[in-house]
């Protein structure tokens, strides 16, 4: 009550963007949607829930998404009927999660989920009593299960663009936060205070930034002016939370420019601290080995190809690699097993700060791995790695680094050939290869005495 009282009398914050308490509405007519353009299964939920009595409107996504012309990932539904409440009126409903509910109503393949209207909890909560709070001391929300009313429920939700309402039987988009202004504008907004707003929830740092990729969006000053700061309040995230945001961020096909304005605002150091050190000593090859990589990935993903965060991770952390290996190999361990003890190292510091499962850090491991065994062709070697299951992805890997410009004696280019050559051409190939070389030389150090390497350096690719 007090707090209502307070916020009322408070002056506007930076002119147009206060906390609004009645919304902006916009007809049908003054905007672009239609009810047609929205799932027909929403649709139908938000008609059910409005028939029997509640409030239900189309929000988040899918309304910025389709204001901006683009075609919505998923169809998000919010309510003020409780999660039991919306169970009872569909069949085809399931209470989903424990601390804060949610209700998934199913028609074949496609899920709608119902959110009931959610507040915000009051900012002195936490002072009252740290035990039962839902803040911790640096104003971290760490529950977040209070319902409210469609209002608080504007207020709660991170950027202005994502708290717009529509409600498909009218046609009507309600407008708490001045969100399609900021859409007209191409600006994303955090609601309310910034520093506040991201001390309840640091990952609000990383959505703004894959807003931004993903819609092309600017960030507006004051939404971007706390972030450097307080970047390093990400290292207090759960690493699995953390693990779900670097997928959206790096599988979002935009993922060399999210990577930029990561970097620039320093938001990948304490996602990657291995490789952000990497950056800093070997700016310009750590730059471009990840941005090569992102921009495949990128490339893969908008035609429609399979891209597998093994092969991303291994990419963002391999830079960090030779240095550990070569700080093992000074206190007397041998090559190989510092370079698979630096692997072992560099992956189990990352999964603390992201955790990978483990399905992924194998095949991180196995496309390391292959680098060391490319090199080594001689007899059978090259026909049993071809038919090894990681080979492309271990061959894709070694262009990637070619291209950030690693040494490695034409070797890319050999194994195009190879795999472009019959076998009696292979057979050639291999010989050749025992006539100028061993073939089986494990790492750099016996192939720069090699004499072919001379021979080649004029006429390789020079990449
Ligand atoms: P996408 O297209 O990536 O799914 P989205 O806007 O639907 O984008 P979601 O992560 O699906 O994003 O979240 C749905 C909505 O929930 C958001 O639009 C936003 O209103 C709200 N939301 C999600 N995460 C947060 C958060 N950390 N803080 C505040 N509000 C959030
Ligand atoms: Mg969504």
């Amino acid at each position: 009550m007090l707090k209502k009282l307070f916020q009322s009398f408070r002056p506007p914050v930076r002119g147009a963007h206060h906390k609004r308490t009645t919304p902006e509405v916009i007809n049908s007519g003054q905007h672009s949607l239609q009810r047609g353009q929205f799932s027909r299964h929403a649709v139908s939920i938000v008609e059910r829930l409005q028939n029997a009595g509640y409030q239900a409107y189309l929000v988040g996504g899918c309304v910025r998404d389709q204001l901006l012309g683009i075609t919505p990932k998923d169809f998000d539904v919010a309510t003020s009927a409780t999660p039991e409440q919306v169970r009872a009126e569909f069949r085809n409903a399931r209470i989903i999660g424990r601390r804060f509910k949610l209700v998934h109503i199913h028609f074949g393949r496609e899920i709608i989920e119902v959110a009931t209207f959610r507040a915000n909890h009051p900012e002195n909560e936490a002072a009252e009593d740290s035990h039962t709070s839902s803040r911790n001391e640096s104003g971290r929300i760490l529950r977040d299960n209070v319902y409210g009313t469609l209002e608080e429920d504007a207020q709660r939700r991170d950027f202005t663009i994502n708290a717009l309402y529509y409600d498909p039987v009218s046609e009507r988009i309600l407008d708490y936060a001045n969100g399609v202004h900021d859409i007209r504008n191409r600006l994303i907004r955090l609601i309310g205070d910034p520093t506040q707003r991201y001390q309840e929830d640091p990952v609000r740092m990383l959505r703004a930034v894959r807003f931004a990729a993903k819609l092309n969006f600017g960030i507006e000053k004051h939404t971007v002016q706390p972030i450097r700061q307080l970047a390093p309040m990400l290292r207090e995230i759960p690493a699995a939370r953390l693990f779900e945001e670097t997928l959206k961020l790096f599988l979002s096909g935009n993922a060399a420019d999210t990577f930029e304005m990561l970097v620039d605002l320093q938001l990948f150091d304490p996602l990657f601290p291995a490789s952000a050190e990497a950056l800093e000593e070997h700016p310009t090859y750590t730059h471009t080995l990840i941005s090569q990589a992102l921009i495949n990935t990128d490339l893969r993903i908008k035609q429609g190809k399979p891209v597998t965060p093994a092969f991303l991770f291994a990419a963002l952390l391999w830079p960090a690699l030779p240095g550990r290996a070569l700080r093992l190999q000074s206190r007397g361990m041998p090559p190989i097993p510092a370079m698979n003890e630096a692997a072992h190292e560099l992956i189990s510091e990352q999964c603390q700060r992201i955790a990978i499962p483990k399905r992924f850090t194998l095949p991180i491991r196995e496309i390391w791995d292959m680098q060391e065994r490319l090199p080594r062709r001689s007899g059978k070697r090259a026909e049993v790695l071809l038919d090894n299951p990681r080979f492309r992805a271990g061959y894709d890997f070694l262009l990637l680094r070619e291209s950030a410009g690693e040494e490695t004696d034409g070797l890319g280019q050999w194994w195009t050939d190879y795999q472009d050559s019959n076998d009696s051409e292979r057979r050639d190939m291999i010989r050749d290869l025992g006539s100028r070389e061993d073939g089986t030389s494990a790492g750099p150090r016996k192939r720069k005495r090699s004499p072919s390497k001379r021979k080649r350096a004029d006429g390789g690719a020079g990449e």
